[in-house]
């Protein structure tokens, strides 16, 4: 955790002019960049760093006040346009009025922070995620957790072991520039504490399973005692990137020409022939399932359509129930996958091309996978660009095979 308050925030920078001698200054929350202003001594250029929690901390990033350009720690550009945008938009505030609802759980003088403020649904879930370890490391209460959230998370939170919640009333694409008003409000808070620190809240929220029922109070699919029909589930979603595409060039080729009419319909036979054989295989012993957001076309009649355009706390819960009655979850990776990889007994995310480098982000283990060939075999991330007949034949191993799996490593302590 980082030191934000009595004590002035020092981070590892270097001017562009190789000095050290930095004057460190006020703190400015964006949002999910919470940057300090700097000037050096030396030189007097005057930039901003964000300090390294979420997202910043594997990409730390300065801000020139001067030539208004985004770079490394190293002074090289930064080219990822996605975090230049936030953190440029520190240049040209906003004022919109911002509703911020203060609960105060628990009175404390001294706070640590977890701020969950993003643009990507996905990274400020996985923050949240982060409480399971702050809470379990702060048992003792010497300091009070505060978590700064967007309304759409609040139901996922616990009341206990958590001092306040900031609900920020902002959307994701609000996220991307900078509201002064934000910034001042959140300042005016932390004028009612006595010593404040920053959780780093990092994208891989522990480095043990997370027992997601203590956020959503929805319990898993459980092996030992399955619904009576399981549920097999695909998580949809229309956006481009994330549909069951093999090709990449292909996609990106059709991603503005003719998406809906071209792509979608292929996406769509792709999961109805995925379960088309699921049900040859398998008949009536599961409820075949498509859930997610967008409600892109009729199914047939042998899968029950869950999809909703509308997501609330209600929605939300409905749709985590669907999961937890899943057997086997199958989707295209991405944060759509989170959630569902929690509750579901399996999953399988397939993986599109060129997004290797976030593998695994969209899983999250079970505590009772203790096993790591369990979690293996559970749990798995395959290319998308397999051909479909492969995909069914996992699915189908998965769903017949995994008792004689466990049959194969589940020893007894006798010699
Ligand atoms: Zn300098």
């Amino acid at each position: 955790m980082i030191e934000i308050k009595p004590a002035q925030v020092t981070l590892n920078s270097i001017c562009k002019c190789g000095s050290k001698d930095l004057i460190f200054g006020e703190i400015i929350w964006q949002g999910q960049h919470v940057c300090v202003d700097i000037i050096c001594k030396k030189c007097n250029k005057n930039f901003l760093q964000n300090i390294p929690i979420g997202q910043s901390l594997l990409e730390t990033r300065l801000v020139d006040k001067g030539t208004k350009s985004v770079y490394k720690l190293d002074w090289q550009p930064s080219k990822d346009a996605w975090l230049n945008k936030p953190l440029l938009s520190i240049l040209t505030p906003v004022k919109d009025d911002i509703l911020i609802n203060v609960q105060i759980n628990t009175h404390y003088k001294k706070i640590i922070i977890l701020n969950c403020l993003e643009f990507v649904y996905g990274h400020a879930l996985l923050v949240l995620l982060n409480l399971q370890r702050i809470i379990k490391l702060n048992s003792n209460s010497t300091l009070g957790i505060v978590v700064i959230i967007q309304p759409m998370f609040k139901w996922m939170l616990a009341q206990e072991g958590i001092a306040e919640i900031w609900t920020i009333n902002t959307s994701f694409k609000q996220m991307t520039y900078y509201n002064e008003c934000l910034n001042i409000s959140i300042h005016k808070e932390l004028q009612r504490f006595e010593q404040v620190f920053l959780s780093h809240g990092h994208l891989i929220p522990t480095n043990t399973p997370i027992n997601i029922q203590e956020f959503t109070k929805i319990p898993p699919f459980n092996f030992d005692i399955p619904p009576t029909r399981p549920r097999v589930t695909f998580i949809w979603r229309q956006d481009p990137g994330r549909i069951w595409i093999r090709n990449i060039y292909i996609l990106k080729g059709f991603e503005k020409l003719g998406f809906k009419k071209i792509l979608l319909p292929f996406h769509y036979l792709r999961i109805v022939t995925l379960f088309f054989f699921l049900k040859k295989e398998f008949g009536d012993r599961f409820i075949y399932t498509v859930a997610g957001f967008g409600k892109w076309m009729l199914f047939p009649k042998f899968i029950t359509d869950v999809r909703t355009n509308d997501f609330n706390d209600d929605t939300e819960r409905f749709l985590c129930q669907i999961y937890s009655e899943s057997q086997l979850i199958i989707g295209v990776h991405g944060s759509s996958m989170i959630l569902p990889s929690a509750h579901a007994g399996m999953c399988i995310s397939l993986m599109p091309s060129k997004r290797w480098g976030n593998f695994a982000e969209d899983i999250l283990f079970s505590p009772s996978e203790t096993d790591a060939r369990v979690g293996a075999f559970q749990k798995r991330i395959i290319p998308i660009n397999l051909c479909i007949f492969d995909i069914i034949d996992i699915c189908i191993n998965m769903l017949k095979g995994r008792m004689y799996f466990l049959q194969k490593f589940k020893h007894s302590n006798e010699l």
